[in-house]
């Protein structure tokens, strides 16, 4: 038996499932504690039997490299009793025999739609989530991106759109990308949420502005062969073709992964990008 647990700020999804990230059954439940959040999960799985291998996506910030002192926990996350909760060992102490695998959202997502999605066959890829945060996850060369915790490019410095004076939400850094162009940021500065501004308002050439240059910024370091870009704001109608266009204004010829069309997707496997991942993770 193959299991996987996607823990999201708001939703936990439980599933049993295959090798190649086909998902068998699952149960969708709010976050709640981590003790009651965990233990719904243990107690969903131990019905269903004995797993000998369990992948686990959650949010972060989590340590996510093996041997470090971090290794298993969540760090300086906001969310309230969740800073310095070991989901390893609530699994392990659960789950003695299984074989736990642990990266962050992002990260599984990237494998999942590099596996079976999006950028299906490719090794190269970023998988950029805008939703309440931002975050992406690399696969590198085939390799999942971890580093000494794991890439927070969510909260890198962006050149100001043209005319931008907002002051940014970010509570650590005001004015990085997540306080320019997460979702919370786009209600903040507009006055209403992402979801109810036409795809003509200016929101959204700020927004893909602010989206190209992250990009670019992959694209300087870890040189993806193709970005996703999804979360609820990355739903916006035209979003990705506006990111792209920026993109090669930006580019300005240079950077050639970006000339393999289209560069900039929409995920394709959705709700179950998460889950899926975490299958495969365990899977190895
Ligand atoms: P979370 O990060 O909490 O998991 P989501 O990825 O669902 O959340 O993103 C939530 C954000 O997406 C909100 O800011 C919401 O306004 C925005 N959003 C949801 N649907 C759309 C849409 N169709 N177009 C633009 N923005 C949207
Ligand atoms: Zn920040």
């Amino acid at each position: 038996m193959i299991a996987g647990i996607e823990l999201g700020g708001t939703k936990t999804v439980v599933a049993t499932g295959t090798a190649v990230g086909e998902v068998r059954e699952e149960w969708r439940f709010p976050t709640t504690t981590p003790a009651e959040t965990i233990g719904r999960a243990i107690e969903w799985l131990r019905e269903r039997g004995e797993p000998q291998a369990i992948g686990i996506a959650a949010f972060g910030p989590l340590g996510v490299v093996p041997g470090r002192p971090s290794y298993g926990k969540l760090l300086a996350t906001p969310k309230p009793g969740w800073a310095g909760f070991s989901i390893i060992d609530s699994l392990a102490a659960a789950f003695p025999q299984a074989r736990l695998t642990l990266e962050t959202d992002v990260n599984a997502a990237a494998l999942a739609e590099a596996r079976l999605g999006a950028a299906q066959g490719l090794d190269d890829v970023a998988y950029i989530t805008i939703g309440t945060g931002i975050g992406a996850g690399i696969l590198s060369g085939g390799r999942l991106v971890h580093g000494a915790l794991h890439p927070e490019s969510g909260h890198f410095k962006v050149p100001r759109a043209p005319g931008d004076d907002f002051a940014g939400v970010c509570p650590f850094h005001a004015d990085c990308l997540e306080g320019l162009a997460s979702g919370p940021s786009i209600a903040a500065r507009w006055g209403k949420p992402a979801a109810e501004l036409p795809a003509d308002h200016p929101a959204w050439e700020t927004e893909a502005w602010y989206l190209a240059h992250c990009v670019l910024a992959l694209l300087g370091i870890v040189s993806p062969s193709r970005v996703i870009i999804g979360g609820g704001v990355s739903q916006a109608d035209g979003f990705h073709e506006k990111t792209e266009r920026i993109l090669g204004e930006i580019a300005a010829g240079y950077f050639s992964p970006i000339e393999a069309k289209p560069y900039v997707v929409p995920p394709m496997l959705g709700q179950q990008a998460g889950i899926k991942g975490a299958l495969l993770l365990a899977a190895g």
